[in-house]
Order: C-alpha cells, then structure tokens, then sequence
C-alpha cells in the first residue's frame, strides 16, 4: 500500500455502529494519510488495565456496553488530541470511535480550535451483519457477549446514529466537514479502497 499524503491535514473520524469495521479500516486509513490513529475504545480499555482512576470509573460501563458519561469522554479526547496536536505533524488524526453522541461532537466543537473535524465518515450496516460479524470475531472482549452485543447495537441506534442527522444537516448547510457515508457490508479491502478515494479527494 501506497502513502499518498494530500496537501491539507486531515482530522477525519469514524463513525459506525458496532462491528462496522472501524477498529480494522482505522490503522491503514491513518496510515495512508500519514496521521495519528486513536481509537476511543482503546484509550478506555488501556485506562481500564491500568487500573487509572478513569479507568476505575469506566469499568463497569465497557463490560455493560453503556456508552461512558459525556464529560468523562470529552474530557479524555479533548485532552489527548491536544497533547498529539502539540507534537510534530500537522495536526491530522484519524479518530475511531468519537463522538458517540449529538453532545460530544458539539461539545469537542467548542473546545478544540478549529472543531473536532475536517470529514466524517459513517460506515453503514445492518444489525444482523454486526451481530453475526461481533459473535464470531473472537478477540475475547468482555462487551462480545450476546446479550451486551444486542445493548450495544441499541445504544447505537439511540444514541450514535443521531449524529448522522446532525451531521447531514450540518453538511447541508456548508458549515460542517465533509460526511462519506460508506457501506460496511463489503468485503474489507474494498471497502478501505472506497473509504481512502473518499476522504483522499477531500484534502
Ligand atoms: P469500541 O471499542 O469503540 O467498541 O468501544 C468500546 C466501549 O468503550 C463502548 O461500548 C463504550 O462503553 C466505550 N466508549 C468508546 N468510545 C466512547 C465514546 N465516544 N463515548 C462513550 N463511551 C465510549
């Protein structure tokens, strides 16, 4: 695979229900654009093995597959896209897994300079793929389990899917980034094709 870097910097985030693929098509996206990639889950995950004071707040919510308080998740990205954005680079990053609500993107909007992003891409797919692709992926994750799958993809629909709405009227207006919304369902390597030519003819 090819990095081929756009001229502007490319704050792009992922956005899709559970087993849409953002943990597998993040890494490579960032890497072709030659940016950062952090994944929501991840940080929360490593704040949990640590044993952190976050992490001891956040346990119980990962393994139930309930979505952590809004200002405990802004707090925690705000922080950490501007300790990358004081690195070397041009600010760039790819962001799986935030903002899971209406309310975060609006208050990351308010609280990093310039907004939270540049594009947004939604990976779209049903339910029965996502249960089907979450009981059969096999990484061993405490949230993998039937009942939780099925919490998570009604968190999504309630809380995460909104932003679609938002962002769509948002895009409608000429005020917000740039929203892709890719289909899922494809096979992986296509998908990444679609999804790096989408967010590659907008920088
Ligand atoms: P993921 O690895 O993206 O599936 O996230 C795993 C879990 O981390 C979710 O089920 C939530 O409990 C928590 N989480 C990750 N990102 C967020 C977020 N932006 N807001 C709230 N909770 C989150």
């Amino acid at each position: 695979m090819s990095r081929d870097r756009g001229p502007g910097a490319a704050r792009v985030v992922l956005i899709g229900a559970p087993g849409s693929g953002k943990g597998t098509q993040g890494p490579p996206l960032a890497w072709k654009l030659g940016v950062p990639y952090l994944a929501t889950g991840d940080l929360l995950r490593d704040e949990v093995a640590r044993g952190t004071d976050l992490g001891r707040e956040v346990a119980a919510c990962l393994d139930r597959g309930e979505l952590v308080p809004d200002d405990l998740m802004v707090g925690a990205v705000v922080a950490r896209l501007t300790e990358l954005a004081g690195r070397a680079g041009d600010g760039g990053y790819v962001l799986d897994g935030f903002p899971r609500t209406v309310a975060q993107a609006e208050a990351a909007d308010r609280r990093l300079p310039g907004g939270l992003a540049d594009q947004v891409v939604f990976l779209t797919l049903p339910d029965d793929v996502a249960r089907d692709r979450l009981t059969h992926r096999g990484q061993g994750r405490s949230d993998d389990e039937a009942a939780t799958i099925e919490h998570r993809l009604r968190v999504f629909h309630d809380e995460t899917e909104p932003l679609l709405h938002h962002y769509r009227h948002r895009a409608g207006g000429g005020d917000g980034p740039t929203l892709h919304e890719i289909d899922a369902t494809h096979p992986r390597d296509d998908v990444l094709t679609t999804l790096t030519s989408a967010v590659g003819s907008k920088l």
